[in-house]
């Protein structure tokens, strides 16, 4: 998911809008915003697109200087408007608005917590529990939610929206990200730094690990709630998940993917004609490995730009058809070639053979396949949509059968190592800083709870 937030602009909800329009490869299933005039919140949300669900109408209704806003996609089905966010609530000093990127590993055993104290919950949303646990506190705001997240397990980008306040959080280890921005006197949260350059505001810094930043009439104070203790900042973001214009911790994506396809050139060569990149995510990798290489870059697969992100569609069935929906090869190009065909990930392994098929019906003579992560084997617990373990294909294949499973030439993963170089990163922490769980096994928090799964972003 992606959220976005305005401090202190007459055009709140419009820069909203833009900020979310930029945030949109983050979730294509519902969006909303909410605003405050002078404690007065107004709010609208829906399903589909930031520009299917607001109109100039809509926007010129959400008055204010403030706002929070959300683009969500599902990782449990529970795709519906009652999930959609930002949520809205009425506490004891008036409104309260939350959105939410990221997913709570515990919020099932807090959620019963509260359900046992009498709370009744409307969503399966992560976001109303936090929402509870801060309504139900009766110290000053910023201590509620200061209390409430440090009882947090999870990785999450938190805004919270109260009638003059608004507040940011991330979770200790930094996970999932978000960063702050100035535009005039105003302030800009969020997820990706992308959004900035939509609406012209100025990259301030990366929102830190465990940090609780409050904006109110006296301006920005700097507070945390957690300290520091492992930085594990999500790599399928570099990898994957945010777009190649943003800066994650001040590493641009575009920059991190194409040396992660030079380090696959450098790992793994192989002759070939051609190296194309399935786009958009891993087109910046493809060039990285054919500059190493020499090996000619082309423009071997087209994505129909109209369609979502296949892994946004939440059955495997509707999935399956949106990769033909999505993906041509360019015949012209491939046929008759030795194809690279440069890849981010392998999660269930059919997008990787219907894409490896495509460039073979169209007449291309090899396909390799380069991967610029190791192979994925682990669920994330921490908001990146992922199957169950039975169905991540690298959790019961070696790599060989999984070459076979995809029909290709060759096969490789980009070594954890390789990938690590590539992304920078903190040097002298654990893994440079980064989170390789779903690589590795090794994730930076207890994940061993009962999963109740609810539904997160
Ligand atoms: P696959 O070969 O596993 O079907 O699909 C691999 C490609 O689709 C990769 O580009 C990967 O990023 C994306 N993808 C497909 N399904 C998922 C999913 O459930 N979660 C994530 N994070 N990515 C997916
Ligand atoms: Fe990102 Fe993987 Fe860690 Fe999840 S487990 S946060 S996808 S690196
Ligand atoms: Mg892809």
């Amino acid at each position: 998911c992606g959220v976005f937030g305005v401090f202190g602009h007459p055009d709140a909800a419009s820069l909203a809008y833009y900020g979310l329009h930029a945030l949109q490869h983050r979730g294509e299933e519902s969006c909303g915003i909410c605003t405050s005039d002078e404690g007065a919140f107004h709010y609208h949300r829906g399903m589909g697109l930031v520009k299917e669900v607001f109109d100039r109408d809509r926007l010129a209704s959400l008055t204010g200087t403030n706002a929070i806003g959300h683009v969500r996609y599902s990782t449990a089905g529970a795709s519906q408007l009652a999930n959609a966010q930002p949520l809205v609530f009425k506490y004891r000093d008036g409104d309260l608005a939350v959105c939410t990127n990221g997913n709570l590993v515990n919020e099932p055993i807090i959620r019963r917590e509260l359900e046992e104290q009498g709370s009744i919950f409307q969503t399966t949303s992560d976001t109303e529990v936090i929402a509870h646990m801060i309504a139900r506190s009766p110290k000053d705001l910023v201590e509620a939610v200061k209390d409430a997240f440090s009882r947090l397990i999870g990785g999450f980008a938190f805004l919270i929206m109260t009638k003059d306040r608004l507040i940011a959080a991330c979770d200790p280890n930094g996970l999932r990200p978000m960063v702050i921005g100035r535009l005039g006197d105003a302030y800009i949260f969020a997820s990706e730094s992308c959004a900035f350059e939509t609406i012209g505001a100025e990259y301030v810094r990366d929102v830190q690990p465990g940090e609780l930043l409050v904006l109110d009439k006296n301006g920005l104070r700097e507070d945390r709630y957690a300290k520091l203790e492992r930085r594990a900042v999500c790599a399928m973001e570099y990898i994957y998940f945010a777009r190649p214009d943003s800066d994650i911790n001040a590493v641009n994506l575009h920059m991190s993917r194409k040396r992660m396809g030079q380090q696959l050139a450098q790992e793994a060569f192989v002759d070939a004609d051609i190296v194309t990149g399935v786009p958009d995510s891993s087109i910046s990798a493809a060039i990285g490995y054919a500059e190493q290489t020499g090996i000619p870059y082309e423009l071997g697969l087209i994505k129909n730009k109209y369609t979502g992100r296949t892994f946004i569609q939440p059955s495997q069935e509707l999935r399956e058809k949106g990769v033909k929906m999505k993906l041509s090869a360019v015949r012209k190009v491939v046929q008759g070639k030795r194809v690279v065909m440069i890849d981010d990930s392998i999660v269930r392994g059919t997008t990787s053979l219907r894409i490896v098929n495509l460039l073979r019906e169209a007449g291309a003579l090899e396909v390799h396949v380069r991967i610029t992560s190791p192979p994925f084997a682990n669920p994330c617990y921490y908001g990146i949509d992922t199957p169950d373990r039975r169905d991540l294909i690298a959790s019961s294949k070696t790599v060989e059968e999984i070459r076979q499973a995809i029909n290709a030439d060759s096969l490789y993963f980009l070594s954890k190592e390789g990938l690590l170089e590539a992304v920078g990163g903190h040097a002298g922490e654990q893994d440079r800083g980064l989170c390789l769980g779903c690589f590795t096994n090794d994730y930076p928090t207890r994940v061993e709870f009962e999963h109740a799964k609810a539904t997160s972003c």
